[in-house]
């Protein structure tokens, strides 16, 4: 097999209502850079007919690599097993969803080509086609995390880029069980250009990214990039003990005067507002022990059912 230049690597999550489109819009764009490339569809777990689908693709689709996952384990960590079975001299990620236009990968190719980079960063230019929530989550987001983790991090650049092997390879170096790759990427400091985007609306099918799997991308982007939150449990455990000093000095103050029944509502403030400081505090700590924990464990993030491109035999009933 002569040297891949192009990888593409693309998780997809029960993504069968777009695959098609998909396979559609991409196939042009790479088959027209004319270099040996790879797509590498990771299935992350996916319920629905994805992985069938993807097979059925594969026949007259030979450059088509399908690598499933045993079971879910989220956007991240499907990327990750994409990059590390990655073998191109230059890796694109990207969402399966359309919403990354597959011709921008080209301009990506050339911008690294020409400019001498290591990373090109597809920015979000245009996201009117995201709903009003996506959008002021996503600003939120960006903007806490350049705050937090430091002003590398880019506006408006999610997973949609082009790496060198050099970075790709680092990354695949990291110890890091739940890596963020819009964050790490950045943080390393290669040389890097951006291209920008108009995000288009997803093409078929319903978001993958519920509240939830949001919540726990930002998790893992705070504590994997700042202990700030745990000065901020500081800070909060001093204000609360200042206050708390002022209603026992108030407190005695009463006893002396006389007066000491009517302190009912205070007490009652105090007991929650305590309680609460106490119970986000250990929550947080609670973030950073469990990534302590995780990577104590060092379990492997997600396991591979099968590679297309090493299990020819495996028994699919078309393959
Ligand atoms: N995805 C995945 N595993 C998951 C959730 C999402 O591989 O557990 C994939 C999904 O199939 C898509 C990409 O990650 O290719 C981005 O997800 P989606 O487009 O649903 O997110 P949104 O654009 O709504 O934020
Ligand atoms: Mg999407």
């Amino acid at each position: 097999m002569s040297r891949l230049t192009i990888s593409v690597v693309a998780p997809m999550y029960d993504e069968r209502a777009v695959l098609d489109q998909f396979a559609a819009r991409l196939r042009p764009v790479l088959d027209g850079l004319g270099e040996p490339y790879e797509v590498i569809a990771v299935d992350d777990g996916s319920r629905d007919a994805t992985v069938a689908r993807l097979l059925q693709l594969r026949a007259d689709w030979p450059n088509l690599r399908v690598l499933s996952l045993r079971r879910n384990v989220g956007h991240q960590a499907a990327l990750s097993a994409g990059l590390h079975a990655a073998s191109g001299d230059w890796v694109v990620s990207i969402d399966a969803d359309l919403q990354d236009p597959p011709s921008v990968i080209a301009e990506m190719l050339a911008a690294a080509r020409s400019r001498g980079v290591d990373v090109v960063y597809g920015v979000r230019a245009d996201r009117r086609s995201d709903s009003v929530f996506k959008r002021g989550t996503a600003s939120l987001y960006y903007r806490l995390m350049r705050r937090l983790a430091g002003p590398w991090v880019g506006d408006q650049a999610g997973d949609f880029r082009l790496m060198s092997r050099a970075v790709v390879d680092v990354l695949n170096d990291l110890p890091e069980q739940r890596p963020v790759y819009r964050l790490v990427v950045p943080s390393l400091g290669f040389a890097a250009a951006e291209v920008p985007y108009t995000r288009a609306p997803r093409a078929a099918g319903e978001t993958k990214y519920p509240l939830g799997k949001m919540i726990r991308l930002t998790l893992d982007s705070i504590t994997g990039f700042s202990a700030a939150p745990l000065r901020i449990a500081t800070w909060l455990g001093m204000i609360s003990f200042l206050v708390c000093l002022a209603l026992i000095v108030g407190g005695f103050a009463a006893w002396a005067a006389g007066g000491t029944v009517p302190g009912w509502t205070s007490l009652y403030i105090a007991v929650l507002l305590l309680g609460g400081i106490q119970l986000i505090c250990l929550g947080l700590l609670g973030e950073y022990i469990g990534r302590i924990y995780a990577a104590t464990q060092n379990r492997p993030p997600y396991l591979v059912a099968f590679d297309t491109s090493t299990d020819n035999g495996f028994d699919t009933g078309d393959d």
